[in-house]
């Protein structure tokens, strides 16, 4: 025979993505792969990041990133790099 019994359980707190908001300009996006008019399958993604730290033997280290929109990316760090003797490039990519 089982014999149960009620217990309450507390809830869980877990954190969860709100936004993410460009440093430059305020504007917040809650979808992280699409900073235009969210509309399915359209990806617009800002990844500015550097990482410095140990690859071996377990890796680990620190990752500094900005978060910027894609209109701050190309109205403004883009023109601020050409400006800077810079070249972007642009690459195909798919997959
Ligand atoms: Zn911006």
């Amino acid at each position: 025979m089982k014999q149960m019994k009620t217990v309450t359980r507390p809830a869980r707190t877990t954190q969860v993505l709100d936004f993410i908001r460009c440093e430059l300009c305020g504007t917040q996006t809650q979808t992280p792969s699409c900073w235009s008019d969210y509309e399915i399958f359209h990806q617009d993604e800002v990844t500015i990041q550097r990482e410095e730290g140990k690859n071996y033997p377990e890796g680990s280290g620190q990752r500094i990133v900005v978060d910027l929109c894609s209109t701050c990316f190309q109205n403004k760090l883009l023109p601020w790099i050409v400006a800077q003797g810079g070249a972007p490039r642009t690459e195909d990519w798919d997959g």
